[in-house]
């Protein structure tokens, strides 16, 4: 990857139909995607590993990190097989049963198990995204009984939203434990949960995860509003957060989305957590090679909340122009980050809790000293993710060359906002040692000149003293 192409706000491409080819991995990683999203409401296990040994087999030609997150599809509801032409109109009565039979205007199925349980008159139904939305009028042991309120056709297995009730179904499904189980086999560095509503939904996937022996970093979904009602207790717990704007457009008022997005951004910011803002971000590219002027805007407003990451779905998943959206996506982000590197913001505080507090004062001194004494880069020895994060939400002006001596976390921290991970295996013991090694990566990659000021953030075990860290200018070459 070149530097001209690093956007410091990163790019996650989920792979489909139209992007699972080698060339195209290699096309992504090129202009900045670090992150790649297989989506396990689609396609089987062995679709999936043949896609993840293509990210392998391409990822070892990069000296950076490139990372995989698993998406698990949660209790995603579903309406059962419905009779082609079938259309509800509006204010017409309709009936829902559980199970899976082949339904019509009159009645349909959903499979949805505790549907009648959990529903109570009054309340919403949302069929395919919210374009037909029924009011329940009354339940019996096993049937909802509904009025269409907006009407439209209706087709087999489209999803359903409960927007108005409390499910009592649990975030993690059968099927998605078997995906967890093939995300620890295959090592995926990001597991997405789907429909997350509560904390605890997190912490029992982690326990899990720890049980197993497995690092994978557990990156809820917020997209039901109780998880919007419970956002900070679920940031607490988690090791980054994805605002799925596509279904929280349906289960919440659409005009509150832009606002969810900028609490929780602002909220991620401040207790130091990488947030990814996803969905609908270049939809229109899913059929134009340029993106409109909405979704400009809506990519800048992004970048202006401090997102750190931006996604995309069906753009590359599915669209006729994926990396035409990948170079887009990249173009416009750099030119609002330039804007506000320009506009020279003062850096607020993060709430990284007492043990972490030091560690966030020098993350907020680089940035600072950056803006007297530039550098080209930074270049940082990184243990942990969460000092990655930390260096991340500094919203430090140049780009950071984070090194990591363990392979997974090197992945894992390529999330962060203004990060580049490279893969060091093996302690450095000596300082001039580490300094050539580090000339030798800038240098090969082409990512500074000879001559160019870093500025360095050096391992503990190659400073003489006994220190907590230390901070140094060097110049490529000396
Ligand atoms: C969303 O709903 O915005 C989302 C990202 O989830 P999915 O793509 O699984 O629908």
């Amino acid at each position: 990857m070149q530097m001209a192409h690093f956007s410091k706000t990163g790019i996650i491409a989920t792979l489909g139909p139209a992007s699972e080819s080698a060339e195209m991995i290699r096309e992504f990683i090129a202009h900045r995607v670090s992150t790649f999203r297989l989506n396990f409401s689609h396609g089987t296990f062995d679709s999936h590993q043949e896609v993840l040994e293509r990210i392998n087999q391409v990822r070892s030609e990069f000296s950076h990190s490139i990372s995989v997150m698993g998406d698990l599809c949660g209790p995603k509801i579903r309406i059962g097989k419905i009779e082609p032409g079938t259309v509800l109109n509006d204010d017409q009565e309709v009936t829902i049963v559980v199970g899976n039979e082949a339904g019509n205007a009159e009645q349909f199925s959903t499979t949805y198990v505790d549907l009648i349980k959990d529903i109570e008159s009054g309340q919403r139904i949302l069929i395919n995204d919210g374009q037909i939305i029924l009011g329940v009028l009354s339940k019996t042991a096993d049937a909802v009984c509904c009025k269409v309120l907006v009407g439209g056709p209706l087709s087999s297995h489209k999803g359903l939203n409960l927007p108005d009730t409390r499910l009592s179904t649990k975030a993690i499904t059968e099927k998605d434990w078997r995906c967890v189980d093939w995300a620890i086999e295959h090592n995926l560095d990001y597991l997405a949960l789907s429909f997350v509503q509560y904390a605890d939904e997190i912490r029992t996937l982690k326990k899990y995860l720890a049980e197993k022996g497995s690092n994978i970093k557990v990156v809820p979904k917020i997209e039901k509003p109780l998880a919007v009602e419970n956002i900070e207790s679920i940031i607490n717990v988690s090791d980054a957060v994805l605002i799925a704007r596509g279904d929280l457009g349906v289960e919440m008022d659409l005009a509150r989305v832009p606002l969810v997005q900028k609490q929780i951004t602002a909220l991620c910011r401040r207790l130091g957590k990488p947030v990814i803002v996803a969905t609908q971000v270049l939809q229109s590219m899913i059929e134009n090679a340029s993106p409109t002027r909405a979704e400009a805007s809506d990519v800048s407003n992004a970048v202006l909340d401090y997102a750190d990451v931006l996604m995309l779905s069906g753009e590359t998943a599915v669209g006729k122009y994926p990396v035409d959206a990948v170079k887009s996506l990249g173009h416009l982000s750099r030119t609002t980050e330039s804007f506000l590197e320009a506009r020279n913001e003062p850096r607020p505080r993060i709430d990284a809790g007492a043990d972490l507090a030091g560690k966030a004062a020098a993350a907020r001194n680089v940035a600072h000293l950056l803006d007297e004494v530039p550098a080209k880069l930074v270049v940082a020895s990184i243990e942990s993710p969460e000092i990655a994060s930390l260096l991340g939400k500094a919203r430090i002006d140049v780009p950071i060359l984070a090194l990591c001596a363990d392979q997974h976390i090197a992945r894992q921290i390529s999330l962060n906002y203004g990060l580049i991970s490279v893969y060091q295996p093996g302690r450095c013991e000596s300082f001039h040692r580490w300094v050539a090694d580090v000339d030798h990566v800038v240098l090969e990659n082409r990512w500074a000149d000879k001559g160019d000021k870093l500025l360095l953030m050096p391992p503990l075990s190659v400073l003489a003293c006994n220190t907590t860290g230390a901070i140094m200018m060097h110049e490529i070459g000396k």
